[in-house]
């Protein structure tokens, strides 16, 4: 059977509907083309001071239906597939701001620890860093590695989430970076992961940490 006649019959059984309209689409994506131009960018200010990331770039609210649809099916579903239309918006919004600055950013996704991730099969941040590398032409790096399994951090309060962190992360890499970081997370709420994370690659040899994330939580 080719390739294409397998995928037609999947179809059939298994039409790919809209995550936020349920309407079915005709292309594999998981959003239609009317949900993917109500995405919308972020405007607001965030108050988040985050003591590592020199600049912090969030591109959408977790308000934004399609946009949270999208990330809980991708999450919570293991639906590598959402990841598509997510890379694609997200590569429209860095692409708006005015930081193409270095062609040489080195992108590194937030990792999940290694009992987290084979449970769920893959890291959701590492499907969107790898796109957003390929789309710019930046190198990818896997070598942050979460050594620590930290409880979710939606579970807990602020204050717990700052402890929670500590140690959490390691840089297995040759030393030092010596590279501006282009750190890439799905969803932030008090940024502490994004932080903790960052602080780890600083003490490393890091430059200046570029955070990117896709929605505020
Ligand atoms: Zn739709």
């Amino acid at each position: 059977m080719t390739l294409f006649f397998k995928k037609f019959i999947l179809n059939l059984l298994f039409p790919v509907v809209c995550v936020a309209c349920r309407r079915e689409t005709r292309t594999d994506d998981y959003l239609c083309g009317d949900c993917f131009k109500k995405l919308k960018f972020y405007g607001g200010k965030t108050n988040l001071s985050l003591k590592f990331i020199d600049e912090l770039n969030i591109a959408g609210d977790y308000d934004n239906r399609p946009l949270a649809s999208l990330i809980k099916i991708l999450k919570f579903n293991a639906i590598p597939g959402a990841s598509k239309p997510l890379v694609a918006w997200l590569s429209l919004f860095w692409q708006g701001l005015a930081v193409l600055k270095s062609p040489t950013l080195l992108v590194i996704p937030i990792p999940l620890s290694s009992r987290r991730l084979r449970r769920r099969g893959f890291n959701q941040a590492e499907i969107i860093a790898r796109g957003l590398a390929l789309n710019f032409n930046y190198e990818l790096n896997l070598e942050l590695i979460k050594i620590k399994n930290t409880r979710a951090q939606s579970s807990l309060s602020a204050k717990k989430r700052s402890s929670n962190l500590v140690d959490a992360f390691k840089w297995s890499g040759q030393r030092p970076i010596k590279r501006d970081i282009l750190l890439i997370d799905d969803v932030i709420t008090t940024g502490s992961t994004l932080d903790s994370a960052a602080e780890t690659l600083k003490l490393a040899g890091a430059h200046k940490i570029i955070a990117l994330v896709i929605a505020k939580g």
